[in-house]
């Protein structure tokens, strides 16, 4: 049996893809289930409630040596606990890789706006036809990672795929799949904001040093940046338990293509200042159109580091 795993904060991406991506390998014959490694988003919540799929099973941990297919990550910070212990055979993947192993595996990585493009052409390369649903579910994996193609991470190919997906999935107006999906995500009810600053949080190892970097995308900023002392707060309190280098937490407003972030203290402040020529205003840096943690923020982080 394959655990095909998401990562830590599953996103829509991760989870859809684990999905279909299990199925993939089920119609292919080989025994594989979707895993969770944690409470879905409100996005992911609404778009398997709408399509009447199965999450996958959250598990915490699986028993040691289990066949692992990583998907939409690769980095053992964001993956299922004792990762060590596992036997990872697979890893398909949209990021930058930090990931070694001790045994030969598939892996297929591109640089495409999500790992739902790449899971899309896995299909298409084995010859295997999308049911409607797996089509959805992928184009929403994509719409929510690439911002619906307002991200810099979008490419041509992505465009391509969406349109061909959409043969299959036919959703009348990609648009307004688009908006349900990005309000179903910014529809925070009573969320804590120590759960807000999780919701897509990642930890990145940048030559040795640990770093931090939450992202609220969202079509109502204001449910973050009113709360901002209580970010702050709670962003020291992670920096300080996790022996963290920086940490900061990104609002990016969807609509407005505008990324806003907060941070811990002067030093992650000085780092905002200095590599994303970000102006501070009350305590809030305004990092202007850069939405994308993978393509504007870490990659910058990690020279900074080396
Ligand atoms: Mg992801
Ligand atoms: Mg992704
Ligand atoms: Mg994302």
């Amino acid at each position: 049996m394959r655990h095909i795993v998401s990562h830590k904060s599953p996103d829509t991406d991760s989870v859809a893809g684990s999905i279909v991506y299990g199925n993939l390998l089920n119609k292919q014959g080989i025994k594989a289930e979707p895993v969770r490694v944690g409470e879905l988003n409100k996005e992911t919540e609404y778009l398997l409630n709408k399509l009447k799929v199965e999450a996958p099973v959250l598990k915490e941990s699986l028993e040691a040596g289990s066949e692992v297919v990583l998907i939409d990550h690769n980095e053992a910070g964001q993956s299922i606990n004792g990762i060590e212990e596992l036997k990872v055979v697979g890893v398909i993947d949209h990021h930058k890789f930090n990931f070694t192993t001790s045994n030969p595996l598939f892996v297929r990585a591109e640089p495409l706006g999500s790992s739902c493009s790449i899971i899309a052409k896995l299909y298409a390369e084995a010859n295997v036809k999308l049911e409607k649903t797996e089509a959805k579910l992928l184009l929403a994996g994509i719409i929510s990672d690439t911002l619906f193609f307002r991200s810099p991470t979008t490419t041509e190919e992505d465009r391509k795929i969406v349109e061909n997906l959409n043969k299959i999935a036919q959703i009348e107006s990609l648009e307004d799949f688009s908006l349900e999906l990005f309000d179903a995500k910014s529809d925070l009810g009573d969320l804590s904001v120590k759960e807000m600053v999780k919701l897509d949080y990642k930890q990145f190892e940048f030559n040795g040093k640990n770093f931090g970097i939450g992202v609220m995308e969202t079509t109502n900023p204001n449910f973050g940046l009113d709360r901002k002392d209580e970010v702050i707060k709670t962003l020291k309190e992670i920096k300080e338990k996790d022996n963290l280098s920086g940490i900061f937490f990104s609002i990016i407003d969807i609509l407005n293509e505008e990324n806003l972030s907060m941070y811990a203290d002067k030093h992650d402040e000085k780092l905002l200042v200095e590599l994303f020529a970000a102006t501070i205003e009350n305590g809030v840096a305004n990092l202007g159109s850069l939405v994308s943690r993978k393509k504007q923020l870490v990659p910058k982080l990690q020279n900074h580091f080396n």
